[in-house]
């Protein structure tokens, strides 16, 4: 497998550019801010008339336009509103103002792997997606580190599609720790299955499901907060750092024990089962279809289901312990006021 690094891409290219990211959002405000910081100097912002995210890009000295002057004025248009907005913007106020040769950009392959954006033929369309979310980018990269990074092309219209991704993620840091060129198709089903399996659906619910069983069991919910949740975080930290061996090297023997009697009593084979039935359903594009019907009615799934999950006691406890925490509050990634 091919990982490009800071010598294989060229940054002037995209600094030649007119640079424009549809959203300021969790990933727009990191691109857009980040290449600025790496001398991308023609970059604008493209959001609704009276979007809440203007002040907050205008705050930063960054001009901003509609979407439809955007794609007027780009030679180089990234595409970062939430997946389920993307098709209606671009039939609406994309396509109408495209020109040949321009080069169209996402930050993940969602739209057009399952054919819900079908771009012209003679545009470029590629994919420079960070691995992680946009807060971690900004701030990795204002550290003087990166995130690694994803590159697909899908259309290379102009011949030269697969420098100018090159150069992008360059200029947001990823060629730091590594870009590696994969395909729409593979970045669209891996990033969902590992979002859903492992990231976020599966660390949430086991999370849940110990803190809940602590709590039943008598144990007091403080006590359960920071077994289950809090201490997540520092037990990731080291297999982050080192791999599964660094993090045994560091707990104890008991601990490390425990680790292979009941780990896999508690994800077993029944769980992997339903993975590769999640996984299916990536696949066969059940998943894409029910997210896509879902936000055509109005979301109330979606809506019911965040609502539920914000009314956890975990959540609860969890406020009020992190209050108390202020160390940890300090240099926070997500600022609502201003990310
Ligand atoms: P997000 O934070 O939810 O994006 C919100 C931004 O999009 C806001 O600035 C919002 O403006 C704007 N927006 C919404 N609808 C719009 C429209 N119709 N026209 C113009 N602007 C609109 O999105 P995100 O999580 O960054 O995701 C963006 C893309 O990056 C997605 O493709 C996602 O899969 C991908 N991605 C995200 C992450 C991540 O860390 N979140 C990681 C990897 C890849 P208002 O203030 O007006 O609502
Ligand atoms: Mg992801």
């Amino acid at each position: 497998m091919k990982v490009y690094y800071e010598q294989d891409a060229d940054l002037a290219l995209i600094q030649s550019k007119k640079v424009a990211v549809v959203g300021y959002g969790s990933q727009g405000h990191a691109h857009v801010l980040n290449m600025r910081d790496s001398g991308v100097k023609q970059v604008k912002v493209a959001l609704q008339e009276g979007s809440a995210s203007r002040k907050k890009a205008e705050a930063e000295g960054l001009e901003v336009v509609t979407p439809a002057e955007a794609a007027q004025w780009a030679d180089v248009l990234m595409i970062l509103v939430p997946d389920e907005k993307q098709a209606v913007l671009y039939a609406n106020e994309i396509e109408p103002h495209l020109r040949a040769g321009q080069h169209i950009m996402f930050g993940h392959g969602f739209n057009v792997h399952y054919n819900l954006i079908r771009p012209r033929a003679d545009v470029d369309v590629s994919l420079s997606a960070p691995k992680g979310p946009g807060h971690t980018l900004r701030a990795q990269y204002q550290m003087g580190f990166g995130l690694p990074g994803l590159i697909a092309i899908h259309q290379d219209a102009t011949g030269t599609a697969q420098a100018v991704a090159l150069s992008y993620s360059k200029a947001i840091g990823n060629t730091r720790a590594g870009v590696i060129e994969t395909s729409f198709r593979e970045e669209t089903e891996t990033d969902l299955f590992g979002e859903q399996a492992v990231l976020c659906g599966g660390i949430v619910e086991l999370i849940k499901a110990g803190y809940e069983t602590l709590v039943e069991a008598g144990y007091a919910p403080e006590m359960a907060y920071f077994e289950c949740l809090h201490e997540t975080k520092l037990i990731v930290d080291l297999i982050y750092e080192g791999g599964i061996a660094n993090m045994n090297y560091s707990i104890s023997n008991t601990a490390e024990y425990g680790e292979y009697v009941s780990g896999p009593r508690v994800v077993n084979s029944d769980a992997k089962a339903n993975m590769k039935k999640v996984l299916e359903d990536i696949q066969n594009g059940t998943f894409a279809r029910n997210w896509v019907l879902e936000n055509q009615a109005g979301a109330p799934g979606f809506n019911a289901m965040r609502q539920r999950m914000n009314s956890h006691p975990i959540e609860e406890v969890g406020e009020k312990l992190r209050g108390m925490m202020h160390w940890a509050q300090n240099d926070r990634l997500v600022d609502k006021s201003r990310n």
